[in-house]
Protein backbone atom coordinates (compact mmCIF):
# COMPACT_ATOMS: atom_id res chain seq x y z
CA UNK A 1 0.00 0.00 0.00
CA UNK A 2 1.46 3.60 -1.14
CA UNK A 3 1.90 6.13 2.00
CA UNK A 4 1.21 9.66 1.54
CA UNK A 5 2.66 12.23 4.15
CA UNK A 6 0.68 15.14 4.76
CA UNK A 7 1.79 18.50 5.23
CA UNK A 8 3.40 19.59 8.64
CA UNK A 9 0.61 21.39 10.50
CA UNK A 10 -2.02 19.94 9.03
CA UNK A 11 -2.94 16.92 10.91
CA UNK A 12 -6.24 18.07 13.07
CA UNK A 13 -8.96 17.68 10.57
CA UNK A 14 -7.46 14.15 9.94
CA UNK A 15 -7.28 13.34 14.03
CA UNK A 16 -10.45 14.90 14.73
CA UNK A 17 -12.15 11.96 12.05
CA UNK A 18 -12.70 14.88 9.51
CA UNK A 19 -12.58 12.41 6.33
CA UNK A 20 -11.45 14.59 3.53
CA UNK A 21 -7.66 15.70 2.68
CA UNK A 22 -7.39 18.35 0.26
CA UNK A 23 -4.59 17.79 -2.19
CA UNK A 24 -2.89 20.95 -0.81
CA UNK A 25 -2.35 19.20 2.29
CA UNK A 26 -0.29 16.45 0.69
CA UNK A 27 3.45 16.88 1.08
CA UNK A 28 4.60 13.83 -0.71
CA UNK A 29 2.88 10.67 -2.18
CA UNK A 30 5.45 7.77 -1.86
CA UNK A 31 4.69 6.04 -5.54
CA UNK A 32 2.21 6.33 -7.99
CA UNK A 33 -1.32 5.18 -6.76
CA UNK A 34 -4.19 4.25 -9.39
CA UNK A 35 -7.37 6.76 -8.49
CA UNK A 36 -9.30 4.72 -6.45
CA UNK A 37 -6.81 3.46 -4.66
CA UNK A 38 -6.57 2.90 -0.68
CA UNK A 39 -3.42 4.72 1.07
CA UNK A 40 -1.85 5.15 3.57
CA UNK A 41 -1.85 8.46 4.90
CA UNK A 42 1.33 9.37 7.15
CA UNK A 43 2.11 12.33 9.15
CA UNK A 44 5.30 14.45 8.68
CA UNK A 45 7.02 12.07 11.54
CA UNK A 46 5.85 8.91 9.46
CA UNK A 47 3.26 8.31 11.84
CA UNK A 48 0.23 6.50 10.51
CA UNK A 49 -2.92 8.44 10.52
CA UNK A 50 -5.44 7.13 8.86
CA UNK A 51 -6.97 4.65 5.60
CA UNK A 52 -7.96 6.61 2.67
CA UNK A 53 -9.47 6.45 -1.24
CA UNK A 54 -7.07 8.30 -3.33
CA UNK A 55 -7.48 10.65 -6.12
CA UNK A 56 -5.58 12.97 -7.93
CA UNK A 57 -8.16 14.14 -10.18
CA UNK A 58 -10.88 16.01 -7.30
CA UNK A 59 -10.25 18.56 -4.79
CA UNK A 60 -10.55 16.08 -2.18
CA UNK A 61 -7.43 14.10 -2.90
CA UNK A 62 -7.82 11.48 0.18
CA UNK A 63 -11.30 10.35 1.34
CA UNK A 64 -10.47 8.77 4.64
CA UNK A 65 -12.46 5.53 5.60
CA UNK A 66 -10.90 4.13 8.52
CA UNK A 67 -8.65 5.36 11.49
CA UNK A 68 -7.44 2.16 13.20
CA UNK A 69 -4.34 0.61 11.58
CA UNK A 70 -5.03 -2.65 12.41
CA UNK A 71 -8.55 -2.91 10.63
CA UNK A 72 -8.42 -3.55 7.10
CA UNK A 73 -10.27 -2.18 4.96
CA UNK A 74 -11.03 -5.03 2.82
CA UNK A 75 -14.24 -6.51 1.39
CA UNK A 76 -15.33 -7.68 4.71
CA UNK A 77 -14.72 -3.59 5.89
CA UNK A 78 -17.00 -2.24 3.17
CA UNK A 79 -19.73 -5.07 3.64
CA UNK A 80 -20.10 -4.30 7.40
CA UNK A 81 -20.17 -0.43 6.34
CA UNK A 82 -23.00 -1.58 3.98
CA UNK A 83 -24.84 -3.96 6.64
CA UNK A 84 -24.74 -1.23 9.64
CA UNK A 85 -26.10 1.39 7.02
CA UNK A 86 -28.86 -0.65 6.47
CA UNK A 87 -29.42 -1.89 9.93
CA UNK A 88 -29.59 1.89 10.76
CA UNK A 89 -33.11 2.23 8.29
CA UNK A 90 -34.65 -0.64 9.59
CA UNK A 91 -36.91 1.27 12.69
CA UNK A 92 -38.17 3.73 9.99
CA UNK A 93 -39.30 0.89 7.62
CA UNK A 94 -40.71 -1.25 9.94
CA UNK A 95 -43.44 0.02 10.52
CA UNK A 96 -44.96 0.02 6.82
CA UNK A 97 -46.07 3.48 6.54
CA UNK A 98 -42.60 3.92 4.50
CA UNK A 99 -41.02 1.70 1.98
CA UNK A 100 -38.31 4.76 0.47
CA UNK A 101 -36.36 5.88 1.79
CA UNK A 102 -32.35 6.72 1.86
CA UNK A 103 -30.17 3.42 2.37
CA UNK A 104 -26.23 5.02 2.56
CA UNK A 105 -25.95 8.16 2.80
CA UNK A 106 -22.49 8.89 1.54
CA UNK A 107 -19.49 9.94 4.20
CA UNK A 108 -21.97 10.37 6.76
CA UNK A 109 -22.33 6.40 6.54
CA UNK A 110 -18.82 6.09 6.20
CA UNK A 111 -18.94 5.06 2.38
CA UNK A 112 -17.56 8.70 1.03
CA UNK A 113 -19.32 8.95 -2.44
CA UNK A 114 -21.70 6.38 -2.57
CA UNK A 115 -25.58 6.55 -2.38
CA UNK A 116 -28.18 4.53 -2.32
CA UNK A 117 -31.62 5.17 -2.36
CA UNK A 118 -34.80 2.20 -1.71
CA UNK A 119 -38.05 2.80 -3.76
CA UNK A 120 -40.03 -0.13 -2.40
CA UNK A 121 -38.09 -3.12 -4.04
CA UNK A 122 -35.40 -1.82 -6.19
CA UNK A 123 -32.78 0.60 -5.85
CA UNK A 124 -30.97 3.71 -7.00
CA UNK A 125 -27.24 3.93 -6.64
CA UNK A 126 -25.28 6.66 -6.65
CA UNK A 127 -21.27 6.41 -7.24
CA UNK A 128 -19.29 9.11 -7.00
CA UNK A 129 -15.54 8.49 -6.76
CA UNK A 130 -13.23 6.62 -8.18
CA UNK A 131 -12.85 4.54 -4.68
CA UNK A 132 -16.34 3.36 -4.43
CA UNK A 133 -16.75 2.21 -8.10
CA UNK A 134 -13.41 -0.27 -7.55
CA UNK A 135 -15.53 -1.91 -4.54
CA UNK A 136 -18.83 -1.73 -6.35
CA UNK A 137 -19.32 -5.25 -6.90
CA UNK A 138 -18.98 -6.32 -3.49
CA UNK A 139 -21.23 -3.34 -2.35
CA UNK A 140 -23.91 -4.56 -4.75
CA UNK A 141 -23.21 -8.65 -3.87
CA UNK A 142 -23.76 -7.16 -0.22
CA UNK A 143 -26.78 -5.09 -0.96
CA UNK A 144 -28.53 -8.66 -2.95
CA UNK A 145 -27.47 -10.28 0.05
CA UNK A 146 -29.38 -8.70 2.54
CA UNK A 147 -32.48 -6.97 0.38
CA UNK A 148 -33.15 -8.75 -2.04
CA UNK A 149 -33.93 -5.93 -4.72
CA UNK A 150 -35.69 -6.66 -8.06
CA UNK A 151 -33.28 -4.61 -9.54
CA UNK A 152 -30.33 -2.16 -8.70
CA UNK A 153 -29.68 0.91 -11.37
CA UNK A 154 -27.12 3.71 -11.73
CA UNK A 155 -28.42 6.96 -11.07
CA UNK A 156 -25.64 8.57 -10.53
CA UNK A 157 -25.39 12.49 -10.74
CA UNK A 158 -22.59 13.79 -13.45
CA UNK A 159 -21.30 17.01 -12.56
CA UNK A 160 -19.80 15.15 -9.62
CA UNK A 161 -18.62 11.95 -11.22
CA UNK A 162 -16.66 13.94 -13.69
CA UNK A 163 -15.01 16.09 -11.33
CA UNK A 164 -13.58 12.38 -10.05
CA UNK A 165 -12.83 11.69 -13.88
CA UNK A 166 -15.40 8.71 -13.87
CA UNK A 167 -17.67 8.39 -16.92
CA UNK A 168 -21.39 9.39 -17.20
CA UNK A 169 -23.59 6.65 -18.35
CA UNK A 170 -27.04 5.62 -16.37
CA UNK A 171 -26.81 1.61 -15.87
CA UNK A 172 -28.72 -1.30 -14.63
CA UNK A 173 -26.04 -3.02 -12.43
CA UNK A 174 -28.35 -5.90 -11.23
CA UNK A 175 -31.84 -6.85 -12.46
CA UNK A 176 -33.95 -5.73 -15.18
CA UNK A 177 -33.86 -2.27 -16.07
CA UNK A 178 -36.80 -1.02 -13.87
CA UNK A 179 -40.33 0.01 -14.82
CA UNK A 180 -40.69 3.22 -16.15
CA UNK A 181 -43.36 4.06 -12.82
CA UNK A 182 -42.42 2.54 -9.39
CA UNK A 183 -45.26 2.69 -6.99
CA UNK A 184 -44.26 3.94 -3.56
CA UNK A 185 -45.71 4.31 -0.12
CA UNK A 186 -44.27 7.55 2.78
CA UNK A 187 -46.22 8.06 5.53
CA UNK A 188 -48.92 5.88 4.13
CA UNK A 189 -49.20 7.70 1.13
CA UNK A 190 -48.50 6.32 -2.73
CA UNK A 191 -46.48 8.01 -5.31
CA UNK A 192 -45.59 6.98 -8.59
CA UNK A 193 -41.78 7.33 -8.76
CA UNK A 194 -39.78 7.76 -12.26
CA UNK A 195 -36.51 6.28 -11.14
CA UNK A 196 -35.29 6.76 -14.63
CA UNK A 197 -36.60 10.03 -15.39
CA UNK A 198 -37.31 11.50 -12.60
CA UNK A 199 -35.01 14.38 -10.93
CA UNK A 200 -32.18 13.26 -8.48
CA UNK A 201 -32.55 9.73 -8.21
CA UNK A 202 -36.42 9.81 -8.10
CA UNK A 203 -38.04 11.28 -5.09
CA UNK A 204 -37.10 13.84 -2.57
CA UNK A 205 -37.24 11.43 0.26
CA UNK A 206 -35.21 13.94 2.74
CA UNK A 207 -38.50 16.01 3.38
CA UNK A 208 -40.54 13.02 4.63
CA UNK A 209 -40.90 14.34 8.34
CA UNK A 210 -41.33 17.95 7.13
CA UNK A 211 -44.22 17.32 4.93
CA UNK A 212 -46.19 15.77 7.49
CA UNK A 213 -45.08 18.97 9.84
CA UNK A 214 -46.51 20.70 7.65
CA UNK A 215 -49.66 18.78 6.86
CA UNK A 216 -50.19 19.35 10.30
CA UNK A 217 -51.35 23.19 9.42
CA UNK A 218 -53.22 22.80 6.60
CA UNK A 219 -56.27 21.69 7.79
CA UNK A 220 -59.42 23.71 6.71
CA UNK A 221 -56.11 26.34 5.29
CA UNK A 222 -55.39 27.55 1.42
CA UNK A 223 -51.78 26.37 0.63
CA UNK A 224 -49.40 27.03 -1.90
CA UNK A 225 -47.29 24.51 -2.50
CA UNK A 226 -44.54 26.19 -4.80
CA UNK A 227 -41.87 23.72 -5.86
CA UNK A 228 -43.77 21.01 -5.46
CA UNK A 229 -42.27 18.15 -7.65
CA UNK A 230 -44.41 15.16 -7.69
CA UNK A 231 -46.50 16.08 -4.88
CA UNK A 232 -44.73 15.21 -1.71
CA UNK A 233 -46.46 18.49 0.15
CA UNK A 234 -49.32 18.84 -1.69
CA UNK A 235 -50.43 15.15 -0.75
CA UNK A 236 -49.82 15.74 2.93
CA UNK A 237 -51.34 18.53 3.08
CA UNK A 238 -54.88 17.26 0.49
CA UNK A 239 -54.90 14.97 3.32
CA UNK A 240 -55.43 16.68 6.10
CA UNK A 241 -58.76 18.81 5.10
CA UNK A 242 -57.50 21.88 3.51
CA UNK A 243 -59.82 24.83 1.69
CA UNK A 244 -57.95 24.15 -0.57
CA UNK A 245 -53.96 23.28 -2.24
CA UNK A 246 -52.42 24.63 -5.39
CA UNK A 247 -49.06 23.12 -6.79
CA UNK A 248 -46.59 25.17 -8.68
CA UNK A 249 -43.82 23.63 -10.63
CA UNK A 250 -41.17 24.50 -13.65
CA UNK A 251 -41.18 20.72 -15.01
CA UNK A 252 -44.51 19.30 -16.70
CA UNK A 253 -43.48 16.15 -16.05
CA UNK A 254 -43.51 16.73 -12.00
CA UNK A 255 -46.90 18.57 -12.57
CA UNK A 256 -48.33 15.37 -15.14
CA UNK A 257 -47.00 12.94 -12.23
CA UNK A 258 -47.93 14.81 -9.28
CA UNK A 259 -51.80 14.70 -10.69
CA UNK A 260 -51.65 11.43 -11.14
CA UNK A 261 -50.50 10.84 -7.67
CA UNK A 262 -53.36 12.97 -6.30
CA UNK A 263 -55.51 9.83 -8.27
CA UNK A 264 -53.81 6.97 -7.14
CA UNK A 265 -54.35 7.74 -3.32
CA UNK A 266 -58.01 8.90 -4.28
CA UNK A 267 -57.88 12.56 -2.66
CA UNK A 268 -60.21 15.32 -3.27
CA UNK A 269 -59.09 16.45 -6.67
CA UNK A 270 -61.73 19.18 -6.78
CA UNK A 271 -59.74 20.82 -3.98
CA UNK A 272 -56.34 21.07 -6.29
CA UNK A 273 -55.16 23.05 -8.87
CA UNK A 274 -51.72 23.14 -10.41
CA UNK A 275 -49.62 25.42 -12.28
CA UNK A 276 -46.75 24.41 -14.48
CA UNK A 277 -44.67 28.12 -14.22
CA UNK A 278 -41.83 29.65 -12.57
CA UNK A 279 -42.40 29.81 -9.08
CA UNK A 280 -41.35 33.51 -9.06
CA UNK A 281 -43.20 34.73 -11.82
CA UNK A 282 -46.08 33.10 -10.59
CA UNK A 283 -45.72 34.68 -6.77
CA UNK A 284 -45.67 38.02 -8.55
CA UNK A 285 -48.46 37.33 -10.66
CA UNK A 286 -50.75 36.14 -7.63
CA UNK A 287 -49.99 39.41 -6.14
CA UNK A 288 -51.14 41.10 -9.10
CA UNK A 289 -54.30 39.09 -8.98
CA UNK A 290 -54.60 40.32 -5.34
CA UNK A 291 -54.38 36.02 -4.59
CA UNK A 292 -53.58 35.65 -0.90
CA UNK A 293 -53.12 31.99 0.98
CA UNK A 294 -53.10 30.66 4.54
CA UNK A 295 -50.07 28.28 4.35
CA UNK A 296 -46.98 28.78 1.97
CA UNK A 297 -44.31 26.14 1.21
CA UNK A 298 -41.31 27.35 -0.57
CA UNK A 299 -38.82 23.78 -1.28
CA UNK A 300 -36.48 25.53 -3.92
CA UNK A 301 -33.53 23.55 -5.84
CA UNK A 302 -29.91 23.93 -4.17
CA UNK A 303 -29.33 28.12 -5.18
CA UNK A 304 -25.93 27.78 -3.49
CA UNK A 305 -23.98 24.79 -5.02
CA UNK A 306 -20.67 25.85 -2.91
CA UNK A 307 -19.91 28.66 -0.33
CA UNK A 308 -18.99 31.25 -3.45
CA UNK A 309 -22.20 31.07 -4.50
CA UNK A 310 -23.59 32.43 -1.27
CA UNK A 311 -23.64 35.78 -0.97
CA UNK A 312 -25.82 35.55 -4.43
CA UNK A 313 -27.79 32.55 -3.23
CA UNK A 314 -28.80 34.64 0.05
CA UNK A 315 -30.00 37.45 -2.39
CA UNK A 316 -32.00 35.21 -4.27
CA UNK A 317 -33.90 33.37 -0.85
CA UNK A 318 -34.59 36.63 0.22
CA UNK A 319 -36.63 37.83 -2.77
CA UNK A 320 -38.55 34.48 -2.58
CA UNK A 321 -38.94 34.84 0.55
CA UNK A 322 -40.16 38.38 0.25
CA UNK A 323 -42.76 37.73 -2.19
CA UNK A 324 -44.14 35.08 -0.59
CA UNK A 325 -44.69 36.75 2.84
CA UNK A 326 -46.51 39.62 1.06
CA UNK A 327 -49.18 36.80 -0.47
CA UNK A 328 -50.23 35.31 3.03
CA UNK A 329 -52.84 36.61 5.09
CA UNK A 330 -51.98 37.47 8.46
CA UNK A 331 -50.69 35.18 11.01
CA UNK A 332 -50.23 32.83 8.03
CA UNK A 333 -47.54 30.01 7.68
CA UNK A 334 -44.59 30.08 5.82
CA UNK A 335 -42.68 26.49 5.34
CA UNK A 336 -39.50 27.80 3.76
CA UNK A 337 -36.33 25.12 3.16
CA UNK A 338 -33.07 25.47 1.70
CA UNK A 339 -31.10 22.41 0.49
CA UNK A 340 -28.33 24.54 0.11
CA UNK A 341 -24.87 22.88 2.29
CA UNK A 342 -23.08 26.19 2.28
CA UNK A 343 -25.99 28.18 4.07
CA UNK A 344 -26.18 27.36 7.53
CA UNK A 345 -29.49 27.61 9.78
CA UNK A 346 -27.68 31.03 11.70
CA UNK A 347 -27.53 32.75 7.77
CA UNK A 348 -30.92 31.49 6.83
CA UNK A 349 -32.80 32.91 9.64
CA UNK A 350 -30.94 36.28 8.71
CA UNK A 351 -31.90 35.68 5.07
CA UNK A 352 -35.63 35.49 6.34
CA UNK A 353 -35.13 38.54 9.06
CA UNK A 354 -33.99 40.64 5.88
CA UNK A 355 -36.99 39.52 3.78
CA UNK A 356 -39.23 40.66 6.53
CA UNK A 357 -37.68 43.71 6.54
CA UNK A 358 -38.18 44.52 3.14
CA UNK A 359 -41.71 42.94 2.88
CA UNK A 360 -42.79 45.07 5.78
CA UNK A 361 -43.69 41.83 7.66
CA UNK A 362 -43.01 41.04 11.43
CA UNK A 363 -42.06 37.44 11.38
CA UNK A 364 -41.82 34.55 14.24
CA UNK A 365 -39.76 31.62 13.65
CA UNK A 366 -41.99 28.61 15.42
CA UNK A 367 -40.34 25.61 14.40
CA UNK A 368 -37.03 24.58 12.76
CA UNK A 369 -36.96 22.08 10.54
CA UNK A 370 -33.91 19.41 9.10
CA UNK A 371 -33.20 16.56 7.33
CA UNK A 372 -34.79 13.08 8.60
CA UNK A 373 -32.69 10.08 10.40
CA UNK A 374 -32.10 8.26 7.11
CA UNK A 375 -29.92 11.49 5.64
CA UNK A 376 -27.43 11.32 9.28
CA UNK A 377 -25.08 13.65 9.87
CA UNK A 378 -21.77 12.87 10.89
CA UNK A 379 -20.69 14.35 13.86
CA UNK A 380 -16.77 14.71 12.17
CA UNK A 381 -18.37 16.18 8.68
CA UNK A 382 -20.92 18.87 9.63
CA UNK A 383 -20.52 19.30 5.77
CA UNK A 384 -23.16 16.71 5.41
CA UNK A 385 -26.07 18.78 7.09
CA UNK A 386 -27.51 20.56 4.52
CA UNK A 387 -31.47 20.72 4.68
CA UNK A 388 -32.60 23.35 6.88
CA UNK A 389 -36.03 24.88 7.56
CA UNK A 390 -37.78 27.73 9.17
CA UNK A 391 -41.46 27.32 10.22
CA UNK A 392 -42.81 30.90 10.24
CA UNK A 393 -45.45 32.95 11.51
CA UNK A 394 -45.99 35.98 9.07
CA UNK A 395 -47.75 39.13 10.68
N1 LIG B 1 -41.02 19.95 -2.72
C1 LIG B 1 -40.67 18.82 -3.57
C2 LIG B 1 -39.22 18.80 -3.98
C3 LIG B 1 -38.76 20.06 -4.66
S1 LIG B 1 -37.36 19.86 -5.63
C4 LIG B 1 -41.05 17.54 -2.88
O1 LIG B 1 -41.53 17.56 -1.74
O2 LIG B 1 -40.87 16.48 -3.49
C5 LIG B 1 -37.30 21.34 -6.51
C6 LIG B 1 -38.35 21.46 -7.60
O3 LIG B 1 -38.25 22.79 -8.09
C7 LIG B 1 -38.20 20.57 -8.81
O4 LIG B 1 -39.38 19.88 -9.01
C8 LIG B 1 -37.96 21.54 -9.99
O5 LIG B 1 -38.65 21.14 -11.18
C9 LIG B 1 -38.56 22.80 -9.47
N2 LIG B 1 -38.01 24.07 -9.97
C10 LIG B 1 -36.72 24.44 -10.09
N3 LIG B 1 -36.63 25.73 -10.45
C11 LIG B 1 -37.91 26.19 -10.54
C12 LIG B 1 -38.49 27.46 -10.83
N4 LIG B 1 -37.73 28.52 -11.09
N5 LIG B 1 -39.82 27.56 -10.81
C13 LIG B 1 -40.60 26.49 -10.54
N6 LIG B 1 -40.11 25.29 -10.23
C14 LIG B 1 -38.79 25.13 -10.23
Amino acid sequence: MIDVVLNKGKEKAVLHRHPWVFSGAIALVKGKPTNGDIVRLVNAKGDFMAYGFYNDQSRVAIRLLEWNEDFKVDEDWFRVKVGEAVAGRAELLSTGATNTCRLIFSEADYLPGLIVDKYGDHLAVQVLTSGIENVMPVIIDELRKLLNPKSIFDKSDASSRQHEGLGTDNVVLFGDAPPDFVEVRENNILYNINIAEGQKSGFYCDQRDNRLIVANHAKGKKVLDCFSYTGGFTLNALQNGPASVTSVDSSALAIDTLKENIKLNKLDAGKHSSIQSDVNKQLRAFKEAGDMFDVIVLDPPKYAPSRSALVRASRAYKDLNRVAMLLLNKGGLLATFSCSGAMDMETFKQVLAWAALDAGKQVQFVGQLCQPEDHPVRSSFPEGEYLKGLLCRVF
